[in-house]
Formats: C-alpha cells, sequence, structure tokens
C-alpha cells in the first residue's frame, strides 16, 4: 500500500481538507496513474453533502480523472508506462451479468463500483476519487485519450461528455432532429455540443438569459428561455428529443409540452424525486420520460474517440486545490463556465 495525499470531507457539513488516503500495491491487470487533472461534477458535491443519503466518510470526490501511467501490472497489455489515461464514474463491476457482458457495467446487477463512495473490494471500506495524488485502477477500466486533444479540458469528458453522448447515442439523434438541452451547465453544455455535432437542430433550454451568447458559441442554433410561457408556446410539440439535466427535483410538465408525439425526454440530472407529471402531458402525445446513467466502458471510449474526431472538450475554468470550496459554492450558484478542472500539482506542491 501506499499513502497519498488527498482532499476530503469529514462529513456532509464541513469543507473539503487535504487528507491522506492508501491506495493499493498493484495487482497484475492494474494500472498506477500519477492524476494531473480531476474535473469538478455536480455529482461531487450531491455526494460530499448527502444529497442522495448514503454517503460514507470521508468523501473523496473525483471522478473525472485524467493522468500519466507511472506502472502497470504484468497482465496489462493495451496500456504503457507515461500513456496519458482517463478514468471516470466507475472502476470496477462483477463482468459476469448481462448488463456487464452487454457492455452496460453501469448497470452491473451486482452494483458497479463507483470511482468514489463505492465498496472497496481490495481494501475493504469504500473507495477514493480524483481529488488526490495517484490512484489505482483495473485496466478494463482505463481509457484511452486521444492525442490531439488538451488533457485539462478533456477531463471533464470522462462524466459530462459520456452522461450527454451516451442519451444522445441511444435514441439516435440524427441529422436534421430538433434536440433541446435543459439546462446549461456542466453536463448542458457537453450535451448542445455533442448534438450539434451529430447534425441536430440544437435549442438551449436555460432559466438564465445571460447564458445565450455562450449556449450560441457552443453550438446551439437557438435559445429558449423556459420561464418565458410565450417563447415556451411557440416551441409547443417541435422537439424529437429532450435532455434534460436539470440537478435537482422540478416541474417537468412545462417540457413534455414541447415534445412532438411519441418523442423523448431523457432525465440525467435530478436523482431525486419530481414533481407531479399530470397523465395528460404524456397520455396527450404518447410522450416517454426516460432516463441515462453515465455510460458503458465501452460507449465512453467511443464518446472520447468521436471527440478526437470531432475536436470536442469541455470549456473548462482551472483551478488550485485549495480554492475547491468556494469552487463548490460557485456550481451549486450556476456560475461556472463550464466546468471547473483542478491542476492536481497544486496538491503535490
Ligand atoms: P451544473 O453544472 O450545476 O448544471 C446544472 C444546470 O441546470 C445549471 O447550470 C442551470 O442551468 C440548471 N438549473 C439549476 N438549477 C435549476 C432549477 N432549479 N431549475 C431549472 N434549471 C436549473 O450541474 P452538472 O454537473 O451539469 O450536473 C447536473 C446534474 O446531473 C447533477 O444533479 C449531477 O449530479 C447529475 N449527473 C448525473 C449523471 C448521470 O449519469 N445521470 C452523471 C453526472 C451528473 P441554466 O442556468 O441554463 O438553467
Ligand atoms: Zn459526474
Ligand atoms: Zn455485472
Amino acid at each position: 500500500m501506499s499513502e497519498v495525499k488527498a482532499y476530503g470531507a469529514a462529513d456532509s457539513k464541513a469543507d473539503l481538507k487535504e487528507i491522506k488516503i492508501e491506495r493499493r500495491v498493484i495487482q497484475p491487470r492494474d494500472v498506477k496513474i500519477k492524476i494531473t487533472y480531476c474535473g469538478v461534477c455536480h455529482s461531487d458535491i450531491h455526494t460530499v453533502r448527502n444529497d442522495w443519503g448514503g454517503s460514507k466518510y470521508p468523501v473523496v470526490p473525483g471522478h473525472e480523472i485524467i493522468g500519466k501511467v507511472l506502472e502497470i501490472g504484468n497482465e496489462v497489455e493495451n496500456i504503457k508506462v507515461g500513456d496519458t489515461v482517463g478514468v471516470g464514474c466507475m472502476v470496477d463491476s462483477c463482468r459476469e451479468c448481462e448488463p456487464c457482458k452487454q457492455d452496460l457495467e453501469q448497470f452491473c446487477e451486482q452494483g458497479m463500483v463507483g470511482t468514489y463512495n463505492g465498496r472497496d473490494k481490495h481494501l475493504g471500506g469504500h473507495t477514493f476519487g480524483g481529488y488526490s495524488e495517484e490512484i489505482v485502477v483495473d485496466n478494463y477500466y482505463v481509457l484511452r485519450v486521444p492525442e490531439n486533444l488538451d488533457e485539462n479540458a478533456v477531463a471533464p469528458l470522462l462524466c459530462a461528455g459520456i452522461t450527454t453522448f451516451s442519451p444522445l447515442n441511444h435514441w439516435k439523434v440524427s441529422k436534421g432532429d430538433k434536440v433541446g438541452v435543459i439546462g446549461l451547465g456542466g453536463l448542458g453544455h457537453m450535451g448542445i455540443k455533442f448534438a450539434h455535432a451529430m447534425g441536430a437542430h440544437v435549442v438551449m433550454i436555460t432559466t438564465s438569459p445571460g447564458k445565450a451568447e455562450d449556449a450560441k458559441r457552443l453550438g446551439a442554433d437557438e435559445v429558449l428561455i423556459s420561464k418565458d410561457t410565450d417563447a415556451m408556446k411557440k416551441h409547443a410539440n417541435s422537439f424529437d428529443f429532450l435532455l434534460n439535466t436539470v440537478p435537482v427535483g422540478h416541474d417537468i410538465n412545462p417540457y413534455l409540452s414541447l415534445l412532438k408525439i411519441d418523442a423523448t425526454m431523457c432525465m440525467v440530472g435530478a436523482v431525486e424525486p419530481l414533481e407531479a407529471v399530470h397523465g395528460g402531458s404524456l397520455i396527450m402525445g404518447r410522450k416517454n420520460v426516460a432516463g441515462s446513467l453515465i455510460g458503458g466502458i465501452k460507449e465512453t471510449q467511443e464518446m472520447l474517440d468521436f471527440c478526437g474526431e470531432h475536436n470536442i472538450v469541455s470549456d473548462i475554468e482551472m483551478i488550485d486545490m485549495h480554492t475547491i470550496n468556494e469552487a463548490y459554492e460557485r456550481v451549486v450558484d450556476g456560475d461556472v463556465k463550464y466546468r471547473f478542472v483542478i491542476d492536481m500539482e497544486s496538491l503535490r506542491n
């Protein structure tokens, strides 16, 4: 085992501060990674603050990890020392159940092992994420990063990227479809970029009129202010697909009125009760509400390769590790364009 520096929270009310954690000795299929950058996902904040219940402390968040390979186990073939690699939201799963066999490890019947707050099969206790100097991960869950992309801006692809790419892919968004992305934050800004790259007519649906210009720069063809009821009416029954990234429970009925007959709104943000859905919002137009959780390892690699081909990365603001608590407040206030990424050198110094 080796001891490394990390940033963690002792309980749901505590700030994050420097702590020490253990990383396991590398096993034959493991990869030891020196973490260079780690994105800040809203899920990190939900977990630190125990918004969803079940958080295990100390919480060391971080599941948008980029780093350099320091060491590999003797059975690792596809990764070399010195490679730039990524780790997302999962570090293990059973690999035997139907979902695992179908490359849907995020839905593993035994429960996938989260990069943080998962059950640590090796050391006991729970897993610690990317707000740390190093991590040891089974090579199957380690992703290759396209060489043409900026490493620091790639970090958020490991969660915000795959979480938005996967539903757009699954519901086969393609050229000419009218797609709405609801909520312009870390996930939403990736949703716009992907839907645009897939050839859709993209409408950014936001509560923040001040983000309109950015939305267009990111690839939106139109901006719809969700609080403007007249504007919402003009777009009624016109969307082929909606991707809803709002991080809290809310009233989805106004959004359902935007869908065409048989169209789907996929929820990825609110992992908590939604306000009551009026049956008529679904019945009138045979509409669907669905959900999606990150994406499997194979699809995550496809997403990274797609980003390499289309030159897609996140719009990021780099921060030092010791400013993380202020950064959390800014994410909650919607004041980030559009993803914080921690320069992990700042933890080593
Ligand atoms: P974020 O950066 O905070 O962005 C969320 C955006 O939603 C905000 O910028 C805001 O955009 C909008 N919003 C916030 N509060 C709202 C409200 N009350 N009503 C309507 N819109 C509101 O968060 P994120 O990192 O993108 O994450 C979004 C959510 O997805 C989080 O809950 C996170 O835990 C979850 N998540 C899920 C998965 C998954 O696999 N399903 C993966 C990663 C994250 P506007 O100003 O444009 O309205
Ligand atoms: Zn995340
Ligand atoms: Zn499984």
